[in-house]
């Protein structure tokens, strides 16, 4: 049975302002409802204005998208109730979208291209947000915060062309990416990016999984409603038509309600806003390099693989940090952020945000002028991630190795240790010395050991096969 996947997506434009009123959109330190003024706060006879740059933003994701953009466009009023909008309804676009017919690339689960078709993109106002008090079902009251009341949405909704949990991830990954590319979207924001899932196995009806808020939350939800679609369908029942509950906590879906039909909600013109004519604002539009280009002018202009590239440019703060670290040595720059540096950020759940490329691009000196051996340069680089994640003034990569004694051993102190592991091994000597190569890589293990790993093992063996020749067997 084939999984039938599609996506309702609704992002916060990164706009000053909210999208019909002044208020401004930047109130993550500021108490409730303190960005708020009569059209956010929905008061009768308060009249929206549309923010100019709202619209900009949305066709310059209409262009990335190669969207077709309407020659006219409208504003409707979805009429609901419901306390996160006290005007009554929602100011979204209904049959008129900004723009329709578009394509983004993403790999299949073969790994081959594939195109998502891009069913529209509209412009809505975001509405309230509202806090259950004691939570969920058991909530006593609900607390109301008009704040994100106006924030600027689009939501883009995709055809029904994804076929698996994984897909619906990489695309979502992919478009996150573009819109940060664009900027137009900031993704630390809690809950820039909600996401609706229409999912069906072929034949069947479907199920529409509500406000899913994270990336993983998608692709567990999408995963969870195969299993249990499946097993409807195999123990011969009836798969309802309805809108699910994506628990997050929980990992699974719940039913809500059944899902209101479109002409539940009594869509008409928005009387108070004009028509969009803006498609010849297109032109003057120009678009950012965007992720392709960058990976291949990445593999172009610093010669490092597809792979490197790929994951680099997959995130708009990682290629920018690259770009700043990659002056030291392009190709070690390369392996050290996207292999080893990448791993750590993930391990701590920190971001790219909180490492110094002055401190990074530090590190990388010191590998490229072999003053430190890899497994030292990981020390220091723990070290540092641990201090800036303390919030830290964290001590630059020189000050950490001089303080932990974390130095490439040079040949002389080399040679000591290379003397005294074998004096205390003489049998090993013999052994090696009559034949037996294997005692050799038990000697080099030891000083190895001794050197705590800050030696490199092929300068190790080569004094220690010196020191054998030249001392004629201890
Ligand atoms: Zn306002
Ligand atoms: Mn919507």
């Amino acid at each position: 049975m084939n999984v039938i996947i599609g996506l309702e997506i609704h992002c916060q434009l990164s706009t000053e302002t909210k999208l019909f009123c002044g208020c401004s959109t930047d109130y993550r330190n500021d108490e409730p409802n303190t960005h708020v003024c009569p059209v956010c706060l929905g008061l009768p006879g308060a009249l929206p204005r549309i923010n100019r740059k709202a619209v900009e933003y949305g066709l310059r994701v209409a262009k990335a998208l190669e969207m077709e953009v309407l020659e006219e466009s409208e504003f409707a009023r979805k009429n609901y109730f419901y306390p996160d909008l006290p005007k009554g309804f929602q100011i979204t676009q209904y049959d008129r979208p900004l723009a329709v017919a578009g394509t983004l690339e993403i790999e299949d689960d073969e790994g081959h291209a594939k195109s998502v078709r891009i069913t529209r993109i509209h412009m809505e106002e975001d509405p309230g947000r509202l806090v259950h008090m004691g939570g969920g079902d058991r909530a006593r009251y609900s607390l109301v915060d008009y704040n994100r009341s106006g924030i600027p949405l689009i939501e883009i909704v995709t055809e029904p062309d994804l076929r698996s949990p994984q897909e619906a991830r990489r695309f979502l990954n992919k478009l996150r990416t573009m819109l940060e590319y664009l900027g137009v979207f900031d993704g630390d924001r809690e809950g820039a990016l909600r996401v609706d899932a229409n999912i069906s196995l072929e034949g069947h009806e479907r199920a529409e999984v509500k406000n899913i808020s994270s990336y993983k939350g998608v692709e567990k939800a999408l995963t969870f409603e195969i299993t249990r679609q499946r097993n409807l369908v195999r123990r011969g029942q009836r798969i309802a038509r309805e809108t699910r509950h994506f628990q997050e906590a929980r990992g699974i879906t719940t039913s809500s309600r059944s899902k209101e039909e479109e002409h539940d909600y009594r869509y008409f013109t928005e009387p108070d806003l004009r028509p969009l004519r803006v498609r010849d604002w297109l032109e003057a539009i120009e678009l950012p390099e965007l992720p392709v280009a960058r990976r291949n002018r990445f593999m172009a202009e610093y010669g490092i693989s597809l792979n490197h590239a790929r994951t680099l440019t997959g995130d708009l703060r990682l290629a920018d940090f690259y770009e700043q670290v990659a002056a030291v040595d392009p190709a070690l720059a390369a392996t050290w952020v996207a292999d080893t540096l990448l791993g750590e950020l993930n391990y701590r759940s920190m971001g790219i945000g909180s490492v110094p490329p002055d401190r990074f691009a530090g590190l990388l000196r010191l590998i490229r002028d072999d003053a430190i051996t890899d497994r030292g340069a990981v020390d220091v680089l723990r070290i540092m991630l641990d201090q800036c994640s303390r919030g830290e003034a964290c001590e630059t990569p020189a000050e950490i190795v001089r303080r932990q004694n974390l130095g490439k051993v040079t040949d002389d102190d080399f040679s000591a240790v290379v003397r005294r592991v074998l004096a205390a091994h003489p049998q090993a000597v013999e052994d090696y010395l009559s034949g037996k190569k294997g005692a050799l890589n038990f000697l080099v293990g030891q000083a190895m050991k001794e050197t705590r790993g800050r030696a490199d093992p092929k300068a190790i063996t080569r004094i220690m096969v010196e020191c054998i020749g030249s001392e004629g067997g201890f």
